[in-house]
């Protein structure tokens, strides 16, 4: 079913709002969020009543709450404890927050709780880098492939010398950082901080006991870095380059902050929140493209044919998909399963993500033959 302009508001609260002066535009079902949706409207506090509380807000909260009560309880996984500041963090936290294209914030549970970025900063590297040198140049410098193999590759570490394969696995990272236009490691850095917070709408900030951590015990991503260096393939010196990536990996956000970053992402470049563009929108699907493709690592394609949905995790517990042009998931959850990605969360994102049936591969309902 498509949206509509009429609104369903019960008539006192409509007129309510009339008075407050306050225009609604609404009409959705819970389950169909496409198409008109309330004016733009500034962050409220999620738990108070809202003066345009309309039908499909409740829908989503509902979806919000619900996920975050079913999974609540659910145990399975484990912290990371390879960086040994992320075994530390205490497992039974667990946010969830949806940040519509219009500016509309839900949340659940622990969803300001600040936790390690982790890759998901990866994917705003790579839209800094995108902005600064395009697309194509982007795709020819470090790739967009899953895993760079051809289709009959015998064995799997036969892969092709120093081609760092895309921006979301370790080597493409780090590549992906060594590109950000900077004189020096610090306005690298800075740079890098500075356009991760217009994603969240705030200045974010170093956690800097993860990054103490990391920094001690990154010698594997240091070796890949110098490795891509005797390929040609890496853009400053390698070792600045992994401390710098290992910083933007140790940036705190909330699973609120996630969603403001991915709400921009849905909504073409543009922070719904702060209006401030971001990146051009014609980089945006190539952007979302290689999170389709390689977000959640070798799980990306059980992630796509399940949720379908460009999505990002982090080993800081994170995770969060868009959904072009309605909204962003998010939730945070540091308990990981083997693949390295959050169990509560992926599951929570993948719940919300049904009702509203966001899957970007499957027709929109409207177009559905039952
Ligand atoms: N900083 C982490 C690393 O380099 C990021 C990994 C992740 O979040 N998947 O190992």
């Amino acid at each position: 079913m498509r949206c509509t302009t009429k609104t369903f508001l019960r008539p006192a609260l409509a007129a309510m709002a009339m008075a407050l002066g306050v225009s609604i535009v609404a009409g959705c079902t819970g389950s169909d969020l496409n198409g008109a949706a309330p004016a733009a409207q500034s962050e409220q506090p999620v738990t108070a009543p809202r003066r345009q509380y309309t039908r499909e807000d409740a829908a989503i909260q509902r979806a919000v709450d619900d996920a975050h009560a079913k999974y609540r309880d659910l145990k399975e996984g484990k912290n990371a404890d390879y960086i040994p500041a992320l075994a530390k963090v205490d497992s039974n936290l667990f946010g969830i927050a949806v940040v519509t294209t219009d500016g509309r914030v839900f949340t659940a549970g622990d969803a300001t709780q600040e936790f390690s970025v982790q890759s998901i900063s990866k994917v705003f590297t790579l839209a800094l880098v995108m902005s600064e040198i395009g697309p194509q140049t982007v795709s020819e410098k470090i790739g967009v492939e899953p895993t760079g193999l051809p289709f009959n590759s015998v064995l799997a570490i036969e892969i092709e010398p120093g081609r760092p394969s895309n921006s979301f696995v370790n080597a493409g990272a780090i590549a992906t950082t060594s590109l950000v236009e900077a004189r020096d490691a610090n306005e690298r850095w800075q740079r890098i901080l500075s356009y991760l917070g217009k994603f969240a709408g705030r200045d974010l900030k170093l956690i800097d006991e993860v990054y103490q951590s990391e920094a001690a015990t990154n010698q594997h991503n240091q070796g890949i870095a110098v490795l891509l260096k005797s390929y040609d393939r890496m853009y400053c010196d390698p070792l600045e380059a992994t401390d710098v990536y290992t910083k933007q990996c140790s940036v705190g956000v909330s699973a609120k902050d996630l969603a403001v970053m991915g709400a921009t992402l849905a909504n073409g470049g543009e922070n719904p929140l702060t209006h401030e563009r971001l990146m051009k929108s014609q980089d945006v699907p190539e952007l979302l493209a290689v999170m389709t493709m390689a977000g959640f690592y070798d799980e990306s394609g059980k992630w796509a044919y399940e949720v379908g949905l460009p999505a990002k995790t982090g080993v800081g517990g994170g995770i969060v998909a868009v959904v072009p042009g309605r909204m962003a998931i998010a939730a945070f959850s540091p308990p990981l399963n083997k693949a390295g990605n959050s169990v509560r969360a992926q599951k929570a994102i993948a719940d919300i993500a049904r009702k509203f049936n966001a899957n970007i591969f499957a027709a929109p309902i409207s177009s559905q033959a039952n």
